[in-house]
Formats: structure tokens, sequence, C-alpha cells
């Protein structure tokens, strides 16, 4: 099973590692204090959201955009 974390940053192409976050680093009104599985890029820092965080933030937000 392909996840995020063994494909390329879509940004720079560099790779990822698992990271977790507290979701009120993004910001968002998220009604869980459960930490977020996040795929970090090594290279840029740019975050891939996993299918599993994505469901989770979708249960628990209202994004603003
Ligand atoms: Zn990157």
């Amino acid at each position: 099973m392909t996840s995020e974390f063994d494909l390329p940053c879509s940004a720079c192409g560099g790779d990822l590692r698992e990271a977790t976050i507290e979701s009120h680093e993004l910001g968002l009104q998220v009604e869980t204090e459960m930490p977020l599985l996040v795929a970090e890029c090594r290279t840029c820092g740019e975050r891939h959201y996993p299918e599993g965080t994505l469901a989770t933030l979708r249960g628990h937000t209202s994004w603003e955009s």
C-alpha cells in the first residue's frame, strides 16, 4: 500500500518524514486534542496530509477556505 510517506514532496521532490503536530498548530478550530499525523518534507518543510488526517479534520473542522 502506498502512503503519503512513500511519495516525494509535491513542492520540491524531497523526502517526506512522518511527523505529528498539534491541531492548534494548524490554526484551525479543531475540536480534538488528538495529535495529527502529517508527512513533512525534510527539505522545504511543506506539509502533506494523509487521507486519515484529512478525514479527522473533516470530522472536526470547518475549513475557512
Ligand atoms: Zn519539499
